[in-house]
């Protein structure tokens, strides 16, 4: 079924899996020689461009060492202290450093590369279910954001954001996909949503694949068809758009397609009137192939209910990537999310890989201190084994930690396959934001110095991620005493306040309210007791911060006196 692209662009990874060694090499051998003389490299480097003199002198770092080179750049200064190649703009990670969005400088050679990217990362699932492109349009739920500018004039984006704004992207646009271009631009993500999905409605006959970039935005989206789709029919039977889309650039776009199509929506209307709504993609975009979104990591959670809305439409997840750099793709496309492995593609960075181990409750434990340990190259990995991912890119991050921890199931030809582990030091995440226990630990700290005065002492405290109803939320357990007779029935849980990604989401109420549950004095010690019961010495006990065991968490829950849920936090 391979058509001639895909053919082209599945011998490039044949080739590129079957050379990774020789093609990591030159991807070091050219980062290093276009960048030793810069400022950041020459303390290292002296000018030098060996391999051996990278790995002995080059130091593995994390954002906070590269920050304030970036943030020189950002501020003005040229962009050489860091790379060569002039800086374009930069990415804006999900992640944060100091509660801001980690910028990750962008360079021509980066959009060359997610733009190859692009091309390969959907050519296996191509293979396997046709070429989408010729057959029909995706529904792919998309959110652009705008641009942030930098002091020194430079632009700043998601990457998604970024692909949105790009020229080719916007040729393509309505050929390939349902949404015209205002919609994923829409200032308010739920008018934004409900047009897309309308569109997407309206287009039905014609959508071969349904998905977004991660799979809890396809549930969202289903979930919201599930609450409007009388509105939604509504709009298509008479060919107007309901009135609480006020966005001017929507009104625009819809007006361009809409005219009264009553067939389509008493069509639609059988479908979602029926009482239960598995398989119910499948029912509302009946020739889509299947649904493409990320399944893997933190979003496994979903998976089970998508599978049940999708009922048979294979989950597909591309592909394994980050604002630092482009790793990998999924050549396996039917296989089921908890089976899927990321291919690295050696032309897309320099690889390295920090061995760690994974202790009981889901810790994760360096082998020894980063100094001390050597990184293995890409091609060394050992299956079997979980490692922490460092890349060293063309676009100024050297040997840079990027923090997801990756375990390696197989090869395919010389190149390593990775299942993704997890986030490290992530603690709580129900969407896309992430909640250290740093984050954690500076928001309780908070909560205690505001709980004090009203009279209560909070003396222990874990946390958990509650997806058992969707959305998911975040819940803490809090052992409190009460000074002076104080009852815990006073408590204001308004005192907990956490970090500004967490509440974005929270406000968008893609996180449901945070609970607290108040647990009965000395259960945290019964929580130990079962952590030694389990063979951990007593002298080295950590309570974990976030509880990942079903069994530890009964203990907690057994105990629960009291629970509070916050209200939507401002802004
Ligand atoms: P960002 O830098 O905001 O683009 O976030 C990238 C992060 O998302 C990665 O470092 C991973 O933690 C996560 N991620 C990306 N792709 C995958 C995937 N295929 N499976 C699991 N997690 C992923």
């Amino acid at each position: 079924m391979a058509t001639n692209g895909c053919e082209g662009r599945l011998k490039m990874i044949e080739e590129l899996t079957t050379n990774a060694e020789q093609i990591q090499d030159e991807v070091l051998g050219e980062i290093l020689s276009r960048n030793a003389g810069t400022e950041y490299l020459r303390g290292y480097l002296h000018g030098q461009t060996e391999k051996q003199l990278f790995k002995k002198n080059v130091p593995i770092v994390t954002y906070e060492d590269l920050k304030p080179y970036i943030d020189r750049i950002a501020n003005g200064e040229t962009s050489d202290i860091l790379l060569a190649e002039p800086i374009t703009g930069f990415f804006l990670s999900s992640r944060t450093s100091g509660g801001q969005p980690k910028l990750m400088p962008v360079t021509a050679e980066v959009a060359n590369k997610w733009e190859l990217f692009r091309g390969l990362y959907e050519s296996p699932a191509i293979k396997h279910f046709g070429d989408i492109n010729q057959a029909g349009k995706r529904l792919e739920l998309m959110f652009g954001r705008p641009e942030i500018e930098t002091p020194s004039g430079l632009k700043a984006a998601s990457v998604s954001t970024s692909i949105y704004n790009e020229c080719n992207f916007r040729t393509i646009l309505s050929k390939l996909y349902t949404s015209p271009i205002e919609t994923i631009f829409c200032p308010d993500p739920n008018q934004g949503l409900y047009c897309q999905l309308l569109f997407g409605l309206i287009q039905r006959d014609e959508v071969v694949k349904v998905g977004s970039v991660f799979a809890s935005t396809v549930l969202r989206g289903i979930k919201f068809v599930e609450n409007h789709w009388q509105e939604l029919c509504y709009d298509i039977k008479t060919g107007q758009l309901t009135d609480w889309i006020t966005d001017s650039g929507c009104r625009n776009a819809a007006s361009l397609v809409m005219k009264p199509n009553p067939e389509q929506a008493d069509l639609i209307e059988t479908i979602c009137n029926c009482k239960s709504w598995e398989g119910i993609i499948r029912k509302l975009w009946p020739k889509a192939r299947y649904i493409g979104c990320i399944c893997t990591g933190i979003m496994r959670q979903y998976t089970t209910e998508l599978e049940f809305y999708s009922r048979g439409l294979p989950l597909v997840s591309d592909l394994y990537a980050c604002s630092e750099a482009i790793c990998g793709i999924n050549l396996e496309p039917l296989h089921k999310p908890c089976d899927v492995s990321y291919t690295f593609l050696p032309n897309m960075a320099y690889f390295e890989f920090l061995p760690v181990k994974n202790e009981g409750d889901g810790s994760i434990e360096m082998k020894s201190n980063n100094e001390d340990t050597e990184l293995v190259d890409l091609v060394n990995v050992k299956a079997g084994q979980c490692y922490e991912l460092v890349v060293t890119t063309c676009a100024g991050l050297y040997r840079y930690k990027v923090g997801d921890v990756l375990m390696v199931s197989g090869f395919y030809n010389n190149a390593p396959q990775f299942q993704f582990v997890e986030r490290k030091n992530v603690i709580l995440s129900v969407d896309q934001e992430k909640t250290s226990e740093t984050d954690l630990f500076k928001a309780v700290t908070e909560a205690k110095a505001l709980l004090d005065p009203l009279g209560f002492i909070l003396t222990e405290y874990t946390s958990y991620v509650d997806t058992s109803s969707a959305p998911g939320h975040y819940v803490l357990f809090w052992e409190i005493k009460g000074k002076e007779g104080k009852h815990c029935k006073e408590l204001d849980p308004k005192i907990m306040s956490l970090h500004y990604t967490y509440k974005i989401y929270r406000k968008r109420n893609i996180i449901a309210a945070l609970e607290i549950r108040v647990v009965k004095q000395g259960c945290f010690e019964a929580l130990m007791d079962y952590y030694v019961s389990k063979g951990t010495s007593l002298s080295q006990y950590k309570k974990p911060s976030c509880i990942k065991s079903e069994e530890a968490l009964k203990i907690l829950d057994s105990r629960v006196i009291g629970k509070y849920f916050s209200p939507k936090p401002s802004l």
